[in-house]
């Protein structure tokens, strides 16, 4: 799950790391307010689920609270990455004399929370991390033993020369490893975390998600959702129990199993099309399940055809044909179905289809092949 800056800054505040204060606004009054009550300059910034928003002119410097009130009608409402922006962070604005990277993340290769740091932060960290991989430093953590002390001033040295900086440095990285424990992060990154030309160290951007299976133990941190924030078929398949992941193709897809899902987009990919999502209905055995798939696929207007691969064994193959024609009775499908299904009660299925006017496949290949046809010619 995504926090947006303003609620990752609070993450942050309550492990004791350095953050400026600000407030989180809906309109340009309630920028131009909170202005007035920070007094100065600050910085009036996109709160989306995306990062890049400074390139994309999604953060403003403002001198004085009418100018954050312009900036705030100018940002609010526009589209970063293709999220809307509802709410922008007004911060007092920082000066800021270096732009460093500090991020952990939990990485699947080493089983370890990694750490990851770069003394040339700041938005340009991608081109960094492709173009000259050798600034960012990583080290894997033991969590066995957490962030060690001498660890972390070693990081900070690579940093800052100056020692009091570094150890600055080095107090946010035990602090924020610390927040990743305490919130159940997959990754948690700060960029940048800027020195002030009165060698302050304090974090400028907070970005923290949020392991979808820790939620169930952190209720008060699920509760950050902001569904507004995602897209509407996301937020509509999580409703209906269904792992879903909208992506930008023209084949939808309907699978039965995370593993064969992703060998589902892999082989679309590979007879030249793109799938318009992931979707793994489970394991479990319920036409509903199937209805509620088709309504969300049906509803991206960027699916051209949808394709079914369901491998039967838990999942019984009359159960989805069921659910195929139920569905196809609720609202009437705008493209065409490619249907696989091979496993448990594979004949009745097809029975069950054949006589609803539909056509199954049992080779995975072919479906896939005439699936990605079907959304060319649509
Ligand atoms: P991102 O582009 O989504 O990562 O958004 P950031 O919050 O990192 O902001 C992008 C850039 O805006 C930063 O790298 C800074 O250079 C600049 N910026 C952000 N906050 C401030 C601030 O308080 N003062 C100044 N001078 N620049 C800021
Ligand atoms: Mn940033």
């Amino acid at each position: 799950m995504n926090l947006h800056e303003y609620q990752a800054r609070d993450i942050l505040r309550r492990q004791g790391i350095p953050v400026p204060p600000g407030d989180v606004a809906e309109t340009p009054e309630q920028a131009r307010a909170i202005a007035e009550r920070l007094g100065g300059g600050v910085v009036v910034k996109a709160q989306v689920h995306a990062g890049g928003r400074g390139k994309a002119g999604g953060v403003k410097l403002a001198r004085n609270p009418a100018e954050a009130a312009a900036h705030a009608a100018a940002i609010l409402g526009m589209t970063i990455k293709g999220l809307t922006v509802r709410k922008v962070l007004v911060a007092p604005a920082a000066e800021i004399a270096s732009e460093s990277y500090v991020g952990i993340l939990v990485d699947r290769a080493s089983q370890r929370p990694v750490l990851m740091v770069s003394a040339a932060g700041g938005i340009d960290i991608e081109e960094v991390a492709a173009q000259a991989p050798e600034r960012i430093h990583r080290l894997a953590v033991d969590p066995r033993y957490g962030l060690l002390r001498h660890q972390a001033l070693g990081l900070g040295l690579k940093l800052y020369r100056d020692v009091g900086q570094a150890r600055a440095a080095a107090d946010i990285m035990q602090r924020l490893y610390a927040a990743v424990y305490a919130v159940g992060a997959s990754l948690a990154e700060i960029n940048p975390l800027a020195t002030t030309p009165a060698g302050a160290v304090t974090a400028l951007d907070a970005k923290v998600v949020i392991d979808d299976n820790e939620l169930e133990r952190h209720p008060e941190i699920a509760a950050l959702r902001d569904s507004g924030g995602e897209a509407p078929s996301e937020v509509a398949a999580r409703e209906a129990g269904l792992t879903f992941i909208k992506l930008e193709g023209s084949v939808g897809c309907c699978v039965n199993g995370a593993g064969l899902a992703m060998a589902t987009m892999d082989l679309v990919k590979f007879y030249g099309g793109e799938p318009a999502n992931f979707l793994d209905i489970g394991g479990s055995s319920n036409p509903q399940k199937v209805v509620d798939a088709l309504k969300i696929i049906t509803a991206d207007p960027g699916v051209r055809a949808i394709l079914f691969n369901i491998f039967g064994g838990i999942t019984r193959c009359d159960d989805v044909a069921n659910g195929i024609v139920q569905a196809t009775r609720q609202f009437p499908l705008r493209v065409p179905l490619v249907i696989r299904l091979t496993g448990t009660n594979e004949a009745l299925a097809v029975q069950i289809l054949t006589q609803a006017g539909f056509s199954a496949l049992t080779d995975m290949d072919e479906a896939v092949q005439r699936a990605v046809a079907q959304a060319r010619t649509a």
